[in-house]
């Protein structure tokens, strides 16, 4: 019997090394499929006037990365003049008026924006605020919403968490982020709101020591800021080896935002690659786990220099973990989440987390519904390895800490509140997230409007979850 729907070339078989190929029973993937391995390559500064004249030594330099930082709206908006237009440049300086947050901008995240489009650009709207996208915030946001403060024994150590602990090791990052959840202090002081001082201090971290070691069930430090980029090498080496001579501590994560901002430190600057290699390396000895945690949210921010990064973090022994924060606009489609955790794959870096986007001051237009995470995380599961694949969370307002995002109690998509529970840290609390409104349904922003409805529109879904759980 002849099989009459075999293709000519099916019927051929290829013979590869003296071996037939079996035929396969899916059809050939379209380059697309594989356009993960594809790390821009190109000088891509050199659309940015300022860079015109500068090479890839001088651009893969850390110390002029950070030196060239721009910290003023108004140098930022000299950069990019010629290549945008008067009306965007307006835009721009009425966001500026209303951001809660410092600003800083790496030459490296600048010269990957897209200026030919900078109004739908994934990395201009993390860092660069325009006033006509702003939008009111949630009526019940707060600063601080995550209560890292309200769990900190001393300043800047949270311990929330059975038998781990948040060490905030200073107060500044190589950017500063709008959506960024520390905007309670991390950066300078700006017009809307004044910080809490948690400068690189050595008396506030022994105290924070001080308490790590008395806590014989904290076993893991997560050390972050502000950003362990901005740690001193001598500083990563003593905070890595105080911890590392606790015997109860077991693990520890540095995190930081720089791999995925500024790549070019961990090609160029020696002394904090050698601090970093040097912990992991003695922890291993000790049989403890030293680990890199980062922060990439677009696949836009993987460049060749990024993959020389993270190639050099290999070798060494580093092992690099990413925390996404799922964002409008950003990253909140399922193709680019796809494309987002193949490419880290691709540059053993494991996908852990994605964010809920926290409440937080002026950022309203990049804050998603718990809905979108739901639906992209069905889409991203099962594209590559588990142990690659993220897990959805929220971080609960009112310090519930981090929640499988589908792991709610109740779920009410009409007024986007959602309940949750987090026996760990508070056996009978119930912890709620709210969806930005302007994605609700018409009778749901009805509800919000009233803000005498707000307390019954909360009473009900805590009303609700109850129920359920009885
Ligand atoms: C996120 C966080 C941790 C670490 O949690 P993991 O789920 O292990 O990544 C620890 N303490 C606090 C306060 C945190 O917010
Ligand atoms: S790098 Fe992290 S801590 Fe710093 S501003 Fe961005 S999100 Fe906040």
């Amino acid at each position: 019997m002849t099989d009459k729907a075999q293709t000519p070339e099916r019927s051929l078989p290829v013979v590869q090394g003296g071996v037939e190929v079996p035929r396969a029973l899916k059809p050939p993937v379209k380059p697309e499929a594989l356009r993960h391995r594809n790390f821009r390559d190109d000088e891509f500064w050199k659309q940015i006037p300022a860079y015109r004249e500068i090479d890839e030594a001088t651009f893969l330099d850390h110390r002029w990365q950070a030196k060239k930082s721009i910290t003023k709206p108004a140098k930022l908006l000299d950069a990019v003049q010629d290549l945008v237009s008067d009306a965007f440049i307006e835009d721009v300086k009425e966001g500026f008026a209303h951001a809660p947050m410092s600003v800083r901008v790496s030459p490296y995240m600048l010269s990957l924006i897209d200026w030919k489009d900078p109004y739908n650009d994934p990395i201009r709207r993390q860092f660069i605020p325009v006033g006509s996208s702003l939008l009111p915030d949630h009526p019940k946001l707060d600063l601080d919403s995550l209560h890292e403060q309200a769990d900190a024994p001393t300043p800047g150590l949270t311990h929330r968490y059975p038998d781990k602990a948040l060490f905030l090791a200073l107060d500044t990052c190589p950017v500063y982020c709008r959506f960024c959840t520390r905007s309670y202090a991390v950066g300078i002081d700006t017009e809307e709101v004044e910080k809490v001082s948690l400068k690189a201090n050595s008396q506030r971290w022994e105290r924070a020591f001080a308490y790590i070691a008395s806590r014989p069930e904290l076993e893991d430090i997560v050390i972050s800021g502000g950003d362990a980029y901005n740690l001193r090498a001598e500083h990563i080496a003593h905070i890595g080896n105080r911890l590392l001579e606790m015997p109860n501590i077991q693990r520890m994560r540095f995190a930081s935002k720089g791999p995925a901002v500024m790549p070019q430190k961990l090609l160029t600057d020696d002394a904090w690659f050698s601090a970093l290699a040097g912990v992991v390396e003695r922890g291993r000895k000790l049989h403890k786990e030293v680990v890199l945690h980062t922060h990439f949210n677009h696949p836009n921010e993987l460049t060749a220099i990024s993959k020389r990064a993270m190639d050099r973090c290999f070798s060494a022994g580093i092992t690099v973990r990413n925390q996404s924060v799922l964002q409008r606009g950003v990253n909140d489609c399922p193709d680019v989440m796809q494309l987002l955790i193949k490419r880290l794959s691709y540059v053993n870096v494991q996908a852990y987390y994605v964010y809920m986007h926290d409440l937080v001051k002026g950022v309203e237009e990049l804050r998603t519904t718990l809905d979108d995470a739901l639906e992209i995380e069905k889409q991203v599961r099962g594209l590559t390895a588990g142990f690659n694949t993220p897990t959805f969370v929220v971080d609960a307002p009112g310090g519930g800490g981090k929640r499988d995002a589908h792991s709610f109690e109740h779920y009410n998509r009409e007024t986007g509140v959602s309940v949750f529970r987090s026996p760990n840290v508070c056996p009978d609390a119930l912890y709620l997230y709210f969806d930005p409104i302007d994605r609700l349904s018409d009778a749901g922003k009805a509800r919000w409007a009233d803000p005498a409805e707000h307390d019954s529109i909360i009473e009900e879904a805590k009303q609700a979850a109850r129920e359920r759980l009885r």
